[in-house]
């Protein structure tokens, strides 16, 4: 539920109204805006009843109920963008998009500093790199676990690049969490609903795959189990679905960028190295999700695509790399002119 407060509310009606909804046993929280102040009420206790008495009190222009299933990631709950602020590099509300790039797996130590000084040279902002690796099959290469944390790490520190990797368990928290700058949550895991409580639990920026057959619904439901447990620093990442087309690995879904804006307040970057499953359309598919305004994007790079011991096919080279630091350079003024632009009221959809 929304409660939009009068222009001239005071702060003593502000706080009046927090103090209603905490006898109920919901929570609030205060976004305050430029020109009013607007509370969100979450919790399993709002009814008609609470609405109407809020609506009756001193200084509230409006309540309305949020009829999405998800409420702390709704735009309609939090008009505003949300900004990931990741070591200073700050993610979404029409920030330049922030690339993050690196290999697919974490395979040697210079494997990754070659890769980590070329990206950073093409201008890359962060680091990526594998170091617990989801496999179809268990035979495959699982990744160096702790060692390829080390690794990460001490790239990311050596190349001036906060890092990003995935977490697949819940009982590797703390252990990943003490070496990275954003934990990512892979499409497999996307509705892991005790993982996303644990990553809820700590204030480590997550971010979120789209499971590869989650609707947006689904999607914004697995962030709303982070945000519910106090995490903020969700940022969402398009992947691919699975559709019927089997020329690319998976079907890169562009329009996810501005149906998420619409939805959500949450950054939205696009993954085109899974979404394609191929390298030469790693490019293209960047360009576009860029022109759509996106908040960012993650590539994979390897020094040499054929050798890598996960996700070869779809990994650019660092020159290719370069070619599509310039097509994204070209097109960020055409993204953020195309940024769905807020709305001072909730909008339908
Ligand atoms: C990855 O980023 O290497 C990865 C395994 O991603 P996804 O979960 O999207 O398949
Ligand atoms: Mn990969």
């Amino acid at each position: 539920m929304i409660v939009t407060m009068e222009r001239l509310a005071t702060e003593e009606q502000i706080q009046a109204v927090v103090a209603n909804v905490a006898e109920t046993q919901n929570g609030t929280e205060l976004i305050r805006g430029v020109e009013r102040t607007v509370i969100g009420v979450v919790g399993d206790h709002i009814n008609e009843d609470l609405r109407s008495r809020l609506q009756a009190m001193p200084g509230v222009e409006a309540v309305v109920r949020i009829t999405r299933s998800y409420k702390l990631g709704s735009r309609e709950f939090h008009p505003t963008d949300t900004v990931v602020n990741v070591k200073g590099v700050k993610i979404g509300g029409g920030n330049p998009p922030v690339v993050m790039a690196g290999p697919c797996s974490i395979e040697s130590e210079e494997q990754l500093m070659s890769t980590a000084i070329a990206v950073k040279a093409g201008g890359a902002q962060i680091l990526r790199g594998g170091a617990f690796k989801p496999r179809t099959t268990p035979y495959s290469f699982r990744g160096l676990k702790e060692e390829g944390l080390k690794l990460l790490r001490a790239a990311g520190d050596e190349t001036g690049m906060p890092v990003v990797t995935e977490l697949m368990s819940e009982k590797d928290v703390e252990l990943v969490a003490g070496y990275t700058d954003i934990i990512q949550i892979g499409t497999r895991n996307a509705q892991n609903f005790m993982l996303l409580d644990a990553v809820g639990e700590i204030d480590t920026p997550v971010l979120l795959k789209r499971g590869f057959s989650n609707s947006y619904d689904d999607w914004l439901n697995a962030a709303e189990y982070i945000l519910a447990g106090g995490n903020r620093n969700v940022i969402l990442c398009e992947r691919g679905i699975r559709t019927f087309e089997s020329y690319t690995r998976n079907t890169l879904d562009i329009a996810a960028v501005p149906v998420i804006h619409r939805l959500s307040h949450l950054p939205v970057i696009t993954d085109p190295s899974h979404g394609t499953g191929r390298w030469h359309l790693v490019l293209p598919m960047s360009v576009a999700s860029i022109a759509a305004g996106a908040d960012g994007l993650l590539i994979e790079v390897h020094p040499n695509p054929d050798h890598a011991m996960s996700d070869g096919p779809q990994s650019v080279t660092f020159e290719n790399f370069a070619r599509l630091m310039d097509g994204v350079r070209n097109v960020t003024s055409v993204g953020a002119s195309n940024r769905v632009p807020l709305r001072a009221q909730p909008i339908a959809v």
